[in-house]
């Protein structure tokens, strides 16, 4: 694609490298038939191709963007489907982080709509302001018909219920259980630690029954991608600094193999931290290196070897791509595979490549879009017959039970189980198929024992 910055715009490294990936997209449009909302919405502008022109029009012409281009950014999922089918290798993703970024900078939208946002990089980043929220928010829906419309969908998404604050796991190290074949920093999440810290405790009984040493460390809570979804990069960066310190401050008690995160919108962030920080000189190589070093929890567990599970229950499992694990991580089998290993009868789900509408704050901020692909994910996941949901994400689980009454598991919970930790609470009441016999094991990896 032709594009016509000037040499002084071009010196400034948002528009150099947006330039850059510009000139990578020839324009075809091979990505429109796999991008959600243009499947949903067939206009031009809500498909890749129309929002790369977009872009390039906004960031050329320079200052505030209009509300019309604004409009069509605002409704990209960030699914990446997009990138998945381009033959270009356009990366539509940082094109459009640099597209959310001018716009945060120079567009002043509606209040209501700037006071949302605010709300949401400011409470969901906290898990103890998100319980405090959801508490506001169940309180409020007697009365939500009095509230501003774009903050109903908000009361939606309250859970009935919300665990104990005693629940979240600590930091501190959690010792491997025999010899310690790695050290590992997890990533407990914000909002996941106040919404299903089992899915925490269940990675670490898992990891540590594998031979981890697991670190929390105390002040990594949010990795920023939630702000920088909404184009708040600066308060993203700011999230993930103090994130990179802890890490590196765990260090100081012994070198980190790996660091491990089970949420898969984070994951993609945290991978990212090399290109986050690329202008920043004085963290640039601290940012690569924790990028450098992060695995989705089932890219580490095929890298452990999945220890045989005591009983095989054929249980009928739906597995979930997440968008952020399958279209930005291109992890896709890691998971199936460690689910077969675990016994399971893993199923695939239709049209797998589509979005659920969860996408970070999606559901929150596009709640009309992101109830029609839920209930396309759902309808999908419904006709594989299957007994549970499985997903590596929890805003996933959570949007899609929205739409569907089977039972959400974490990948990580299943395999906890089959390995010898407690039946995931989800799963409970769920009719078990018949126990069949352990195969003689064979391990994931090349050498189950081997240490890093
Ligand atoms: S993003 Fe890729 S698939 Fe889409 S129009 Fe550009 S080159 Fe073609
Ligand atoms: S990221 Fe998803 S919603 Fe956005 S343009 Fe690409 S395919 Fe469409």
């Amino acid at each position: 694609m032709q594009t016509a910055f000037t040499d002084a715009q071009l010196e400034r490294p948002g528009i150099g490298d947006a330039a850059a990936i510009l000139k990578d997209c020839v324009h075809y449009g091979f990505c429109t038939a796999v991008c959600p909302t243009y499947v949903l919405l067939r206009d031009e502008n809500d498909s890749p191709r129309g929002r790369i022109d977009l872009i390039r029009a906004m960031l050329e012409k320079g200052g505030a963007p209009d509300a019309k281009t604004v409009l069509h950014l605002d409704r990209c999922l960030s699914c990446n489907s997009c990138m998945t089918t381009c033959a270009a290798k356009v990366d539509y993703m940082h094109l459009a982080d640099i597209g959310r970024a001018h716009i945060e900078r120079h567009y002043r939208r509606p209040l209501a709509d700037r006071l949302l946002r605010e709300l949401l990089a400011r409470v969901l980043t906290q898990p103890g302001r998100f319980r405090a929220a959801v508490r506001a928010a169940r309180l409020g829906r007697p009365f939500a018909r009095a509230l501003p419309k774009r903050l109903r969908p908000l009361l939606a998404l309250a859970p009935d219920t919300l665990p104990s604050a005693s629940e979240a796991v600590r930091p501190g190290v959690y010792p491997a259980a025999g010899a310690r074949r790695m050290r590992v920093a997890l990533l407990t999440g914000c909002v996941q630690q106040a919404l299903a810290p089992r899915i925490n405790a269940a990675t670490i009984r898992l990891l540590t029954r594998h031979g981890c040493e697991v670190v929390i460390a105390g002040g990594a809570e949010c990795c920023g991608a939630l702000p920088l979804h909404m184009g708040k990069e600066e308060r993203a960066k700011g999230h993930a600094r103090a994130t990179i310190a802890a890490w590196l401050g765990a260090e100081a008690h012994g070198p980190l193999d790996a660091v491990v995160v089970n949420a898969s919108g984070c994951g993609t962030t945290v991978k990212d931290y090399a290109k986050l920080f690329k202008h920043d000189g004085e963290i640039a190589e601290r940012a690569a290196s924790i990028a450098a070093r992060t695995l989705d929890v089932s890219e580490l567990m095929l890298k452990l070897g999945l220890k045989p599970p005591a009983q095989r229950i054929p249980l009928a499992v739906a597995y979930h791509d997440a968008c952020s694990l399958q279209h930005a991580q291109k992890v896709i089998e890691p998971p199936r595979e460690l689910l077969r290993r675990a016994g399971f009868r893993v199923l695939d789900v239709p049209e797998r490549h589509f979005c659920c509408g969860s996408a970070g704050t999606y559901n929150m901020l596009q709640p009309e879009l992101a109830e029609a692909l839920g209930r396309r994910k759902s309808a999908h996941i419904e006709g594989t017959g299957a007994a549970v949901v499985a997903a590596g994400n929890l805003g996933c689980m959570t949007q899609i039970g929205l739409y569907s009454a089977l039972p959400f598991a974490h990948t990580v919970e299943l395999l906890d189980w089959a390995t010898g930790g407690p039946l995931p609470p989800p799963l409970v009441g769920v009719t078990m198929p018949e126990p069949q016999a352990a195969e003689t094991p064979a391990p994931a990896s090349a050498d189950p024992n081997a240490v890093w």
